[in-house]
């Protein structure tokens, strides 16, 4: 049962937001705003794939530009490669670099890499100057070093790809995000299937998340389905950053002090 007042949420997020996929999130971004004007989590990673930089300061400027609209800015790994150790086994081999494609960075790492990793990520914010309230881990995949090196930093928010967390608490929210196949165009089809079926089965959620990632900027069906469900959620549902929907969700449970929430496993 959502809380009765807060109004159902719509939190649309652009994934692996880095200067070498720059283009591609600005395709979503535009296509975004060609629906409405609404404010959007940013998940930023800072050296994606250690592609190298070439010119880092306007790439800073266009994020400025995107905090000062009012959009949110969040830390996706550090990375978004899985550079841990080899998996010993044929489900952590699949795992981890077939249905992942290797870029779970999260997904295997003791606490003190993990730990490591997450002070690279707030170090380049805090460089900047830039707030930082959420961590995302690549491919939503995170290991228990991840989960136990999280506690050691002041993140508001983590989530999975079916939960929100509030943090530290991991108040949690059963909230499945709807994410775009873009392997291939069976794949694809049947994404933006599942997406609109989704859709009408989250209708009472509190919820509902939307993640892009850059490569679906590259499919005129993929932007075009994502444009008409964003049309529709805002019909019901207010748009707002996670950071904005985890401050007001907590509000709304401390209001009530209700048991609404469950420890993570
Ligand atoms: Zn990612």
């Amino acid at each position: 049962m959502p809380s009765t007042e807060l109004q159902r949420s719509l939190c649309v997020s652009v994934h692996d937001v880095a200067p070498h996929t720059w283009p591609q999130c600005e395709r979503l971004l535009q296509a975004i705003r060609e629906v409405a004007d609404i404010p959007v989590t940013l998940l930023v990673v800072p050296a994606y794939h250690h592609h190298p930089v070439t010119d880092a300061a306007r790439y800073d400027r266009l994020l400025e530009q995107r905090l000062s609209l009012g959009d949110e800015l969040a830390l996706h790994g550090y990375t978004h490669l899985d550079e841990g150790l080899a998996p010993g086994c044929l489900w952590g081999k699949f795992t981890r670099q077939v249905y992942t494609q290797g870029e779970g960075e999260f997904s295997a790492l003791g606490v003190n890499e993990a730990r490591r990793r997450l002070t690279w990520g707030l170090e380049w914010f805090e460089h900047r100057g830039w707030p930082v309230h959420g961590f995302v881990a690549p491919a939503w995949l995170l290991g228990d070093g991840a989960w136990q090196a999280l506690d050691d930093f002041a993140f508001k928010y983590t989530t999975t790809l079916s939960r929100f967390y509030a943090l530290p608490e991991r108040r949690s929210l059963l909230s499945p995000s709807l994410v775009y196949s873009a392997r291939n165009g069976w794949g694809r089809a049947a994404s933006r299937q599942g997406n609109s079926l989704w859709c009408g089965m989250l209708q009472n959620a509190t919820l509902v998340r939307l993640g892009l990632h850059p490569n679906d900027a590259h499919y005129p069906r993929t932007v075009a389905h994502f444009q008409k469900l964003i049309e529709k959620l805002l019909m019901t549902r207010q748009a707002m950053t996670k950071a904005s929907f985890v401050q007001k969700w907590v509000a709304s449970l401390d209001r009530h002090d209700r048991p609404q929430w469950k420890i993570a496993d």
